[in-house]
C-alpha cells in the first residue's frame, strides 16, 4: 500500500497542476488512460467526448466506481484560469489507486472506472451514460469532495479532501 500512496500523491501532483475546464479535459484523459496502458488495464475513450472508461475482472456482475476529472474556472492570483479546488484532480488519482489495489485482488465479478468529463457543467454524466458506461452495472459509487473535511494526512489541503463515498442502487 505505502508504493500505491506514494504513486497517488504523484498522480495528484500530476493533474494538479495540469487543469482543463469541463469538455476540455483532453490531456487528462491522455494522462488517464496513458497510466491505464502502463498498468495493462482495458480501457477505452471517445471520439467525441472527453472521458476514460476502464474494467478489471470477469464475469457477469459489475461494479461501477466513478471520478470526475474537469476543472473549473477560476480566479487565481488575479488570474483566471483552470483550476482544481474542487477536488478531481484528488477524484481521479484515488481511483486509479483503488483501481491498481483492487486489480491485484481477487475479484467476484467486474469493477469498472469511470473517468466522468464535464461534473461542473452537469452534462459530463449523461454523455457516459449515453455511451454505456454504465450499462449492466448494478452499484454505482461515486467520490464527491468534501469541502468541509480535511484528508486525515492534511497533506493536499484544500483539493485532496477526503471523498465522500455513496452508493445508488440501480434495479
Ligand atoms: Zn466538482
Amino acid at each position: 500500500m505505502m508504493l500505491i500512496n506514494k504513486q497517488i500523491g504523484e498522480w495528484f501532483d500530476h493533474f494538479h497542476k495540469h487543469p482543463e475546464i469541463s469538455w476540455k479535459e483532453v490531456e487528462t484523459t491522455k494522462k488517464i488512460a496513458e497510466i491505464l496502458t502502463e498498468m495493462n488495464v482495458k480501457h477505452h475513450t471517445f471520439d467525441d467526448v472527453t472521458g476514460v472508461v476502464a474494467e478489471i475482472g470477469e464475469g457477469d456482475r459489475i461494479i461501477a466506481v466513478r471520478a470526475d476529472i474537469d476543472a473549473l474556472w477560476q480566479e487565481v492570483d488575479g488570474v483566471f484560469r483552470a483550476n482544481h479546488s474542487c477536488g478531481h484532480d484528488a477524484n481521479i488519482s484515488m481511483v486509479i489507486g483503488a483501481l491498481a489495489y483492487l486489480k491485484e485482488q481477487e475479484l467476484g465479478g467486474r469493477i469498472r472506472f469511470i473517468f466522468q468529463p464535464a461534473e461542473e457543467k452537469g452534462n459530463g454524466a449523461i454523455s457516459m451514460i449515453e455511451r454505456g458506461a454504465v450499462d449492466g452495472v448494478s452499484i454505482c459509487s461515486a467520490f464527491i469532495s468534501d469541502q468541509k473535511k480535511k484528508f486525515r494526512s492534511g497533506k493536499y489541503h484544500p483539493p485532496f479532501i477526503m471523498g465522500r463515498r455513496f452508493s445508488s442502487k440501480q434495479k
